[in-house]
């Protein structure tokens, strides 16, 4: 048995997070397996930007919500390519763009549908072979064709650390993601412009804020634990 938090804590979380968040940093509540009433108890307290991990899970939900135009609605999930179209069609913000493939074929579903979305490269800052992401080396060598991608809008890395990192590894990885952020932005790539740092979940987003995240990813510190399947 998992216990959802009610809506009153839901509300009482959010707004004490609200009120220590820096004025640049997005709060993206994140509601994967959690019923919509969650959803609209979050935007009540004011939360404007949802997290889902899958694509069919956002669109039900979506058509639930057509009453809240103003949404705008994160995918932190790993995509499958076969998905990229109605991930372009749904998301204004795809976090988890894992592989240069992905990246490809978003690009072309983004162009076919007169898009542009705003993208994170999903970057792994230390070796993590059970997770989705780019390698560094892999992404270092990607840059040049990323660059080439103008129908996305790659604003942004997520960097999410191992599992079992300790916290001096959580450290490290959040600081190298800035480092690597910077890095790309300076370089020649006019397209690449990396101002968005999505990091820190309900475990280690006050490490991810002092790093400099801008956007923390949250669902168990706001909603308590998610209901397993
Ligand atoms: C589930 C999930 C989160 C939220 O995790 P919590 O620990 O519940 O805050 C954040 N980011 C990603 C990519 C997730 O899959």
């Amino acid at each position: 048995m998992t216990v959802m938090a009610s809506a009153q804590q839901i509300t009482e979380r959010i707004r004490e997070l609200q009120a220590t968040l820096p004025p640049n940093v997005t709060l993206v509540a994140v509601t994967k397996l959690l019923p919509v009433e969650v959803i609209r108890t979050a935007y009540a307290a004011g939360v404007r930007h949802f997290g889902e991990s899958r694509v069919q899970e956002a669109i039900v939900k979506q058509t639930e919500l057509q009453d809240y135009p103003d949404i705008t609605w994160h995918l932190i999930g790993h995509l499958q390519t076969n998905k990229a179209r109605k991930a372009v069609e749904h998301f204004q913000w795809i976090h988890s763009v894992d592989s240069l493939r992905l990246a490809e074929r978003l690009n072309q579903v983004a162009a076919e549908l007169g898009k542009r979305p705003h993208c994170c490269l999903q970057a792994k800052m230390l070796p993590d072979p059970p997770k989705m992401g780019f390698d560094l080396d892999d992404l270092n060598a990607a840059l040049p064709v990323l660059n080439q991608l103008t129908h996305l809008d790659i604003c942004g890395l997520m960097a999410i650390p191992p599992q079992n990192a300790s916290p001096e590894e959580v450290q490290q990885v959040f600081t190298e993601a800035q480092c690597l952020a910077d890095r790309i932005s300076q370089s020649n790539f006019s397209h690449l412009k990396i101002l968005h740092l999505s990091m820190g979940m309900s475990g280690d987003y006050p490490l991810a804020l002092a790093a400099g995240a801008t956007m923390i990813r949250l669902g168990t510190t706001l909603f308590g634990p998610r209901p397993d399947l």
